[in-house]
């Protein structure tokens, strides 16, 4: 047997460069995360080689009966996590959860609202460059931009003037509770189907550390590799909405978007739903909290906006707006002291896409390797460090000092080894 250094040497250079940069810098990507090794070791499982075309029970291909354990364990799994009745395990990712959804309860040409990405919201929300702008009229809404807060009255008036098919809550950058309670009374209101994606944030749902959608919406649908900490995925969820309708929603994630379950993912979501059974979960996704809290409290005490003035969840935007540098330069400074964060637009940015005003902190994947409330507040103060010296211009030997220490904090704190 032959090794993929070997076979493959120049991919084996890559993959092992990639464990080296994983164990020795700060992931503060807010959509990151570290999967556990039982996650990842379901997902190298036999299970990869299976066919396995409908749900289990009816599936169509023969020799199902041991994905069907896997799958009917992560639906059993998903649907006690979040406190629900449906559960759809199949969706790739998050992006093929949102297209059945929409395949499954508007037609091409139906109004839908959703939240600005500019100003939060994510792509498949409506933005035009993706499947869900180009074949839905996309309505979007967005935040006050005096407060950074969602703006629920103008939420109201907008779905009132509009009457979507379909209003969605959810977001990619936004640091404060949602208020679906109110969403849901607005889509009731305007005749809309109410329909949470709550990628971000699923891993505080299902600790009780966020406000849990389910009992508002009609439909949820989410990712599981974020705060989750599964392996790459997507789910769709639903509570007290019948037979037809969650037939409506099996049907669309397959046949509609999807061939053949990635089984040997769906395993290692039922792993993953275990793990975030167990109690240590909920002290995890406080201690992301804690960790957030206090990372946004001292970039505040060094002079930095955080738009809406601090976080409730595991994420925050900082607005550099006010700064002579951009969104990218904060970036790429970061990134050679070896902290990774993600360039952000800000509400009315008056910077493209690609440059932006702000950056996108968060802590799910730093709090998985262990740092507690001192150690991001030794990482906040190192970042705001970088920025000090990206604006007097000594970046570079500031950020080479920075790397030193984060790669020595990183080796108190190893991911996998
Ligand atoms: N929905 C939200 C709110 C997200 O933030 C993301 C990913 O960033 C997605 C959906 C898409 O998930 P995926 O990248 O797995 O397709």
């Amino acid at each position: 047997s032959t090794t993929l250094a070997d076979f493959d040497p120049e991919l084996a250079r890559a993959i092992h460069a990639e464990e080296g940069r994983q164990e020795d810098h700060v992931e503060l990507i807010a959509s990151e995360n570290y999967a556990s090794p039982l996650v990842r070791a379901v997902q190298d499982s036999v299970f990869t080689n299976k066919y396995a075309e409908g749900y289990p029970g009816r599936r169509y291909y023969s020799g199902c009966g041991n994905v069907d354990v896997a799958e009917r364990l992560a639906i059993e799994r998903a649907k006690q996590l979040f406190g629900c009745d449906y559960a759809n395990v199949q969706p790739h990712a998050g992006a093929q959860a949102n297209a059945a959804v929409f395949l499954a309860l508007a037609s091409p040409g139906d109004t839908v609202m959703g939240m600005d990405l500019a100003q939060g919201g994510h792509l498949t929300h409506g933005n035009p460059s993706n499947f869900s702008g180009r074949h839905y009229r996309i309505v979007p809404y967005g935040l006050d931009p005096a407060t950074g807060l969602i703006d629920y009255d103008e939420m109201e008036r907008i779905a009132l003037a509009t009457r979507p098919r379909l209003l969605i809550g959810g977001f990619s950058a936004y640091s404060r509770h949602k208020d679906w309670a109110r969403m849901r009374a607005i889509a009731d209101k305007a005749g809309a189907i109410f329909w949470v994606d709550m990628a971000h944030v699923a891993g505080l749902v299902a600790a009780g550390e966020y406000p849990d959608p389910l009992p508002h919406a009609h439909v949820v649908t989410s990712t599981t590799h974020k705060t989750l900490r599964g392996p790459r995925g997507g789910i769709i969820l639903a509570s007290g909405q019948g037979a037809e309708f969650c037939r409506k929603l099996d049907s669309a994630v397959f046949p509609g978007v999807q061939g053949g379950p990635l089984m040997h993912v769906i395993a290692a979501k039922a792993v993953a739903f275990k793990e975030a059974l167990q109690p240590g979960f909920r002290t995890y996704q406080r201690q992301v909290l804690a960790n957030a809290r206090a990372m946004a409290a001292l970039i505040q005490r060094r002079g930095y906006r955080i738009v809406s003035g601090g976080t409730d969840n595991h994420l925050m935007l900082i607005d550099l707006s006010d700064r002579p540098y951009t969104g990218r330069d904060a970036d790429a400074a970061l990134s050679d002291a070896g902290i990774t964060t993600n360039k952000n637009t800000v509400p009315n940015d008056p910077r493209s896409p690609f440059v932006t005003s702000g950056l996108r902190i968060g802590t799910p994947a730093v709090t998985t390797r262990g740092f507690g409330v001192a150690e991001c507040e030794r990482l906040a103060g190192w970042l705001c460090d970088v920025l000090d010296a990206l604006g007097d211009g000594t970046h570079a030997q500031v950020a080479a000092r920075i790397h030193e220490r984060v790669v020595a904090l990183c080796r108190e704190h190893p991911v996998y080894r």
